[in-house]
């Protein structure tokens, strides 16, 4: 019989818990190190594509996540008064609310895995493998690519929320302003948004109260939809953070530690990529290691995820650019309107020639 390989996993979110999920018990000593004391009860829709959805599957959870989540069917892109530029089809995506998958994945999670509550400031022995799995601000990141290889912060709030009631669909999409968006989607029985602009908003905390106050009077030319979410929305029931991005990587794999999801690339919230990506590496990165002796495993991640991941990170980027354009708004909108008039003229057609 093989020994057991020593596992420390740095955090406990969405790769970290997917992975200690897929691991071999029979062949893993796993302990995952978690700073949180227990799994959040806010927050607001992750949406999930289709790769995503198989390693949930490979997991043993999308049926309970389809349970709880919904198929996201169609949205527009608009302009701050409603008017839609371009309608876009949903293809799949299934939107779930990011407490809901943190707790099945932590069902999915073997009671052989040791859990450790703290935060962790220095890196385990060099003994096993290290996984860093602590997101944006990763430690262990740091530690094995150096402090440059630190996220920055961009100069973009993020500010969003759950409020009760499904919108109606006239009002559903993503609304394109100068320098802002603003999301709206229906979310299990609620209304799931989001708010991202430009703001020096709290440089250290951010308080939800003043960061919605702001949004509120950010918002103030957009469509009376949009003015009504924010005027339910409580301080309770929204989140506020600054958006951090993380500097290029070329590998996420050093000696006995290997990083997953937003600690190896943490992108912009533009494409919805973030935890699909966490989760996708996590699935692999266990799968693997399953299979394969460790330098070979990690090698392989590194074949299979570092290229994807580095350009998603930066299409998220660009995508960022043009949805958040400034000078360049009312050029965009034009071209997005053409797309628009394409896009239905394409599907009028392919609807009568059926
Ligand atoms: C506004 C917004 C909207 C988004 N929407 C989407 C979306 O629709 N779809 C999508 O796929 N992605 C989305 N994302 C991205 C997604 O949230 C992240 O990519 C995802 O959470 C990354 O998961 P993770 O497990 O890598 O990191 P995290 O979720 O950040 O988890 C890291 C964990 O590590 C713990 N930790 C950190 N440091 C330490 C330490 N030193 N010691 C112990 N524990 C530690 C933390 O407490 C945390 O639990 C969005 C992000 C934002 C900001």
């Amino acid at each position: 019989m093989r020994p057991m390989e020593k596992v420390d996993i740095i955090g406990g979110g969405i790769a970290g818990l997917a992975l200690a999920g897929i691991l071999d018990p029979g062949r893993f000593d796993v302990t995952i190190h978690e700073q949180r004391p227990e799994l959040p009860t806010v927050g607001t829709t992750l949406a999930m594509w289709p790769a995503a959805q198989q390693a949930l599957s490979e997991l043993g959870i999308l049926g309970a996540v389809r349970s709880r989540g919904a198929m996201i069917k169609a949205g527009a892109l608009r302009r701050p008064s409603g008017e839609p530029l371009l309608s876009m089809e949903g293809k799949g995506l299934l939107g779930v609310s990011r407490p809901e998958l943190l707790r099945l994945l932590d069902m999915a999670v073997p009671r052989s895995v040791r859990r450790e509550m703290g935060r962790v400031d220095h890196l385990p022995g060099a003994a096993g493998l290290t996984v860093g799995a602590d997101g944006v601000n990763s430690i262990v990141r740091r530690n094995i690519r150096g402090r440059q290889s630190s996220a920055k912060p961009t100069p973009f709030l993020a500010v969003r929320g759950v409020i009760p009631g499904t919108p109606l669909p006239q009002d559903i999409g993503e609304y394109w302003g100068r320098g802002q968006i603003f999301g709206l989607a229906p979310a299990g029985g609620g209304s799931n948004w989001y708010a991202s602009f430009r703001s020096d908003l709290g440089s250290e905390r951010i308080e939800v109260a003043e960061a919605l106050e702001v949004t509120r009077s950010r918002y103030a030319n957009h469509s009376r939809a949009v003015q009504d979410v924010l005027a339910t929305a409580t301080p309770e029931n929204s989140l506020a953070q600054r958006i951090w991005i993380s500097p290029p990587l070329a590998r996420y794999a050093q000696g006995n530690a290997v990083l997953v999801g937003d600690a190896a690339h943490a992108m912009t919230p533009n494409l919805g990529r973030g935890a699909c990506e966490a989760l996708i590496d996590a699935v692999t990165l266990g799968k693997l290691l399953n299979e394969l002796p460790k330098e070979k495993a990690l090698a392989a991640y590194g074949r299979k995820r570092v290229m994807r991941t580095q350009l998603l990170r930066i299409a998220s980027s660009l995508m960022g650019s043009v949805a958040l354009a400034q000078g360049a708004q009312p050029l965009r909108d034009v071209l997005l309107k053409q797309v628009g008039k394409r896009v239905s003229g394409a599907r009028e057609r392919a609807e009568t020639s059926k």
